[in-house]
């Protein structure tokens, strides 16, 4: 199989973003990702996430922080005042919504992606319907039509940077199976909203989680 040049990953340690990198370089010659601090609670994952970017050997893991997400609250995983439900979320979009996150995340993979001439930034959004509205289709591809629109890289060699999201429309259960099958070690992932250790195991990631690698085992 000929692999394409290069990818960034937006990875945050959990599982789908690590079934991510662990297909990114399967698919791709030079990987990097990129990890970001911005006042999560479980900003414990930035651990799993530099551990992972070491086992999967890529090429060079940014670690950005970002404060201004932690100021501006209003997200359960940022403001200390609201606390992750442990049950489904019933308000949509969910109060663990971070606002805009998906579009600064993916902004600033794209000025990295800029610099470093890199023409695939990857992102583990899955699954078409989901609650968040920067998880879905039509958003990653206005921000590729955005980040495209805005890249010196792109006006200069007239190429385009395109972001790869090969998880729209699969669900956390196919995410694991995949990663499984790929040699993603998800125990050296990290999952949980409530940022606990050991996981909470109660929380709607939590038990996604739980769900989806039960699902391995099942098969
Ligand atoms: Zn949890």
């Amino acid at each position: 199989m000929i692999k394409e040049k290069n990818i960034i990953v937006l990875l945050s340690g959990g599982m789908d973003s690590a079934t991510l990198l662990w297909l990114a370089k399967q698919n791709f010659e030079e990987v990097y990702a990129i990890s970001f601090i911005y006042g999560q609670k479980h900003s414990i994952e930035i651990e799993y996430a530099k551990e992972l970017a070491k086992i999967a050997d890529v090429k060079q893991h940014f670690i950005v922080e970002l404060p201004h997400l932690k100021q501006l609250g209003k997200s359960a995983l940022t403001d200390p005042s609201l606390e992750v439900p442990s049950q489904d979320y019933t308000d949509q979009p969910p109060i663990t919504t971070v606002p805009m996150r998906n579009l600064t995340f993916l902004s600033i993979a794209a000025a990295f992606a800029d610099v470093y001439e890199i023409e695939n930034i990857g992102i583990g959004i899955h699954s078409l319907d989901s609650p968040y509205p920067d998880c879905r289709a039509e958003f990653a591809s206005a921000a590729e039509a955005a980040i495209n629109a805005s890249s010196v890289m792109v006006a200069n060699k007239k190429n385009r940077i395109k972001i790869y999201t090969p998880f729209l429309g699969m669900s956390k259960v196919d995410i694991a199976k995949l990663g499984y099958k790929l040699g993603v070690p998800f125990e050296k992932t990290y999952s949980c909203y409530k940022g606990t250790n050991p996981p909470c195991g109660e929380c709607a990631t939590c038990r996604q989680r739980e769900e989806a690698l039960k699902s391995i085992k099942e098969d």
